[in-house]
């Protein structure tokens, strides 16, 4: 399998590449040059296996020859191997036709191990043949770095700087990141918000110099072996509910749009998932995008799901190079009037693409209240404030002609204040999280600057 770049700047790329490039230099974002699927027998034939030869299955067509099956096998139950639940991404049934998909039982607790996870043993086994090193920057405002510098604590070949705007994030999730004891990983405070640590990743990354003497790697959402494993418990899920015989529907909390693109794989891989709701919350760029057709960026208004506070949704454009039936020519022009006027209008066609299988809701700040206290009293069920944008859409949604798996993105006890306002139960950590806050801290507090950042990544780089 070969990909190539949304805008037409590059092609026949492997999996390898891609996954160390992570954006192409064009800018764009790598696509495989096909989908691959599989005909009805061989998903029923699934059915039999474990979760770790399911993924091995799934993702086998899309790495071409950089893992054997049973390589990516071994793999993805080292993976699992970190998650406390002996299902890895258990299904909870709601009530008759209503399931939660329970994607927090990483170590960080939230959906983003299950890819992390995946990404960092692949990277490393592509940096160990390669007999490279690389530097991981990014930049977080909660889930992200914690799930990044998990996965990455453990790598001979990766050290990994975190961002995050100092004093600004919630206890747990700071503590989640500066806790890790390991020497290849490095947290930096940043005396600013998280735009300006967006801000100077961005920077880092545009300083060419910079950027090849330190070997510079992002793993943000847009990187394509992140998305390849969240398509993972889209199967697991689908063939344990009874597709390839049973169509389904998915409700998937977004932001940059990576899980829910990944459902978009799973079906273009021949499984049975009828319809994907874009569920929002009041930053709704893409439930605006998707029922007006503008789509149009505006301020972020911070929320109690602040994964999603979003202005764009990076992966939106792997879907709209489909709709626009694979034309960079025409998708990059697109592009260019988002980055000029901030906005842009989907052709027609391309929206009636989109619109045949995606469908989308948005959650109000009371919605979220609303529906955490409802589930709590009619199910039993704590969710967390991102779970609860997808069940308050699901529940929108009504009147539902298929079984819906509605995707819980966070455990509850990350955002213990919003579960604590709407229910009146405190949500305890799980046991393996329960000492965090006695902990050592380990970070770096820096200026806004990016002189400042640079010296020190430089000077600690060598040491990881
Ligand atoms: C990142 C995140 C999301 C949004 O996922 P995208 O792939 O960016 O659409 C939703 N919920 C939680 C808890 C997250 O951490």
């Amino acid at each position: 399998m070969h990909y190539l770049s949304t805008r037409g700047g590059d092609a026949n790329r492997t999996f390898e590449d891609v996954l160390l490039a992570g954006l192409a230099p064009d800018g764009g974002l790598y696509v495989p040059e096909h989908w691959p699927a599989f005909p009805k027998e061989e998903w029923r034939g699934l059915r039999n296996l474990s979760w770790g030869g399911v993924a091995a299955m799934v993702m086998k067509p899309f790495v071409g020859d950089f893992l054997t099956g049973q390589e990516l096998h071994a793999l993805v139950e080292g993976a699992q191997a970190t998650f406390h639940h002996a299902a890895t991404t258990p299904l909870k049934q709601l009530d008759d036709a209503l399931f939660l998909l329970e994607l927090f039982h990483g170590p960080t607790l939230a959906f983003k191990d299950v890819a992390m996870q995946i990404l960092a043993r692949m990277m490393d086994i592509a940096l160990m043949r390669r007999e490279a090193h690389v530097t991981i920057i990014g930049a977080t405002s909660g889930d992200t770095g914690s799930a990044a510098i998990e996965a990455f604590r453990h790598s001979s070949r990766a050290r990994i700087f975190i961002l995050h705007p100092h004093e600004r994030v919630s206890a747990i999730q700071r503590r989640q990141m500066t806790t890790v004891d390991a020497p290849n990983v490095f947290n930096i405070a940043i005396e600013g918000d998280f735009d300006d640590c967006q801000r100077l990743v961005k920077q880092m990354f545009n300083d060419a110099p910079f950027r090849e003497r330190m070997r510079l790697a992002g793993v943000n959402s847009i990187n394509w072996g992140r998305i390849l494993a969240q398509v993972i418990y889209y199967a697991t899920s689908a063939l344990a509910l009874g597709a390839p015989d049973r169509s389904l529907c998915y409700v998937v909390p977004t932001g940059n749009f990576g899980d829910i693109f990944a459902g978009y794989v799973a079906r273009k891989m021949g499984l049975p998932i009828d319809r994907l709701v874009v569920a929002t919350n009041v930053n709704d760029i893409l439930h605006r995008a998707l029922t007006t057709g503008r789509y149009e960026t505006g301020e972020v208004t911070p929320t109690s799901s602040p994964s999603m506070d979003i202005q764009v949704s990076s992966n939106f454009e792997r879907l709209l190079f489909d709709a626009l039936e694979r034309d960079p020519g025409r998708l990059k022009a697109l592009m260019d009037q988002l980055t000029q006027s901030g906005g842009f209008g989907i052709p027609e066609e391309a929206l009636a693409y989109i619109g045949q299988l995606f469908k989308s809701g948005r959650a109000s700040e009371e919605d979220v209240l609303d529906t955490i206290r409802r589930t709590y009293e009619e199910t039993g069920e704590i969710v967390d404030p991102h779970t609860a944008v997808g069940l308050a859409v699901a529940r929108a949604h009504a009147g539902r002609a298929h079984m819906t798996v509605s995707l819980a993105t966070a455990h509850p006890a990350k955002f213990p204040e919003a579960v604590k306002a709407a229910t009146g139960v405190h949500p305890a950590l799980p046991p393996h999280l329960a000492h965090i806050m006695e902990l050592e801290e380990r970070f770096e507090v820096l200026p806004a600057d990016l002189a400042a950042v640079e010296t020190f990544i430089a000077s600690h780089a060598q040491r990881g």
